[in-house]
């Protein structure tokens, strides 16, 4: 399996520097409990910016197409993934913490010297994929509801945020 790159997050933003690619879903290991079938490419572009609010940043864009799992049926659910965020980099959980929680607005996140990218996009698919996702109109006959809505990614994006 080729390694996929690393990035100095704080180099990456301040000399502006672009990185796209593709990375296979069943690379994706957290991804992986809400695939009905590893199968897909993501395609990720990410670019760095030097002064976003005021703080180097990184923009990340992800497009794909995943087979989801319906949580009415429990077939398969085709995706399509587009999505795209911004990071602000932050040197240290402390600096971080220091600001103001706001819920609208870019994201947040400690960089390093070697970030990895299949994290970074991991992360954004995760964010990207809804809770509980149904068919419009499920077509299997024996389908059987879940007695309650599952989200299994619920609270991620808390969880995600002191990680890098
Ligand atoms: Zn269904």
């Amino acid at each position: 399996m080729p390694q996929l790159p690393v990035i100095d997050g704080f180099e990456f933003a301040r000399s502006g520097s672009r990185q796209s690619g593709d990375c296979a879903a069943k690379d994706f290991r957290r991804l992986l409990g809400a695939l009905y079938a590893p199968e897909g490419t993501i395609h990720y572009e990410l670019q760095g910016l030097p002064q976003e609010l005021g703080r180097p940043a990184l923009r990340l864009s992800v497009t794909g197409r995943l087979q989801l799992i319906c949580q009415r049926c429990l077939g398969p659910l085709q995706f399509e993934l587009r999505s795209a965020t911004q990071l602000l980099l932050f040197a240290e959980d402390a600096e971080l913490a220091a600001v103001p929680i706001e819920a609208e607005g870019p994201e947040r996140i400690v960089a390093s010297r070697d970030m990895s990218v299949l994290d970074l996009v991991e992360d954004e698919v995760l964010l990207a994929v809804p809770y509980a996702p149904r068919h419009e109109q499920c077509t299997t006959r024996d389908g059987h509801a879940p007695d309650a809505p599952q989200r299994p990614f619920a609270g991620l994006r808390a969880l995600l945020g002191g990680k890098h």
